[in-house]
């Protein structure tokens, strides 16, 4: 009988996943893959369908559709160069902030396939200390194999160069660059750089935009996805990402996201982490969403599969310390705790009084802060509530986009709603 069972069950299973509703992604027990080998030195049959004869069952590619996906034009110049189909370049982008004997130019990186397809854009560390999205965009580009691929991917490793060099969040007039696009070309510093960026390589070229970031002010994030799921095209992106955190966020004003969504581009966030570190978990399972991403955008197939192949989408909210002190925490990143869970503890250093901060409801902590001395208020711990899309969708609706925190019935899940106003923003 288990003879029989182990010869009916291979057949079975591409059946039982072919009949798998069009969404994203693909199935396999093999969550745990190692990362998928540079595809550059082999050529044409690195990048040829998923390995089909494996244990595990066979990939399901079923990219829902995404609205006019135009292919690549014939010629494809960028900030100046020509780059030729099955050619993968470095070219520099240049704010043009500095004097020009000094001016540094921002690496600028582009594969593009033999093939027509879209042009997914990834952008990284707009904020300087933000390092997790910078190895990120690395391995995803040297991974891709032009000559084989279809469509383009940019991406822009450091995109404020100056704020890494300084180990800094922000640019050098202490301007944070996600606050200022679409940008202005006659505005501050801040205003320029991001109106450079966006009119040189943003609105020019992208079809799909993914920016990355991480937890900041010392919090750390579970690698998740953030975007305004009341968009109808954001939603539909946000759904390409495989079995990751999916969260409603309308982003605030000035953020890279917001302008460009405004400007016609599907764009989400992807925070892993936080910042000033570098966190394997957080680096793999970021780059593991984008292959799936590029998979399910036809650019190029994936060799890592999801347990769980649907995005998770939640319901999030901010959990705060009631005084001020110093936190210890109980939990840890990505714990599932029980409504009235003891989450931390805040300490009064001097008077030794101290409160605990509980979970409020059950849920995943999703985002959580180190240790650290905080004041009253300070939003410790982000708890997410697993819902169906279409529920999130529909709350994201309920609520429309504004420049200042949702009602309170909106989960915070992003900038405008978590931390008060200059604690964090696209990324606590
Ligand atoms: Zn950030």
């Amino acid at each position: 009988m288990r003879l029989l069972r182990a010869l009916l069950l291979p057949s079975l299973f591409p059946t039982l996943l072919l009949s798998l509703p069009a969404q994203a992604t693909e199935v396999s027990h093999e969550e745990d893959l190692p990362p998928a080998v540079p595809v550059t030195a082999t050529a044409d049959t690195a990048a040829a369908e998923p390995a089909p004869d494996t244990a595990a069952p066979a990939a399901v590619t079923v990219p829902a559709p995404l609205a006019e996906v135009s292919p690549t034009p014939a010629a494809f110049s960028l900030l100046g160069s020509e780059i030729a189909a099955g050619q993968f370049r470095t070219l520099f982008w240049s704010p043009g902030q500095s004097f020009a004997s000094i001016d540094t130019p921002v690496p600028v990186l582009v594969a593009r396939g033999q093939k027509p397809g879209p042009v997914l854009c990834l952008t990284a560390a707009l904020h300087g200390d933000e390092l997790n999205g910078i190895e990120m965009v690395r391995r995803l580009m040297y991974q891709l194999n032009p000559r084989s691929m279809n469509g383009t991917v940019i991406g822009v490793p450091i995109v404020n160069l100056d704020g890494f060099r300084r180990g800094s969040r922000y640019l050098a007039d202490r301007r944070d660059l996600n606050r200022y696009f679409p940008g202005n070309p006659r505005g501050s510093a801040a205003d320029r750089i991001a109106h450079s960026l966006f009119q040189q390589v943003i609105t020019p070229h992208c079809q799909f935009l993914v920016d990355l970031h991480t937890g900041s002010l010392k919090r750390t994030n579970l690698p998740q996805i953030r975007g305004d799921l009341s968009h109808e095209p954001v939603f539909d992106f946000s759904r390409h990402f495989g079995g990751i955190t999916v969260l409603h966020g309308g982003g605030a004003k000035g953020t890279l996201r917001r302008a460009a969504v405004d400007a016609g581009i599907p764009t989400v966030t992807l925070e892993a982490g936080g910042p000033n570190e570098l966190i394997e978990s957080a680096v793999d399972g970021g780059v593991k969403a984008l292959e799936t991403l590029l998979q399910n955008l036809n650019i190029q197939p994936t060799m890592r599969f999801w347990g769980a192949p649907q995005p998770v989408f939640y319901h999030s909210d901010w959990v705060r310390a009631d005084q001020g002190g110093i936190l210890m925490s109980a939990v840890t990143l990505g714990a599932t705790v029980k409504e009235g869970e003891i989450l931390g503890r805040v300490v009064d250093p001097v008077s030794n009084t101290g409160s605990d901060i509980v979970a409020p409801f059950a849920g995943r902590v999703i985002g959580m802060a180190a240790n650290q001395v905080v004041q009253t208020g300070f939003a410790a711990y982000h708890i997410g509530v697993q819902k169906a899309a279409e529920e999130v969708q529909q709350d994201a609706r309920n609520v429309p986009v504004t420049d200042s925190a949702p009602a309170p019935t909106l989960a915070p899940a992003d900038e405008e709603a978590a931390p008060a106003a200059g604690e964090c923003d696209e990324n606590c």
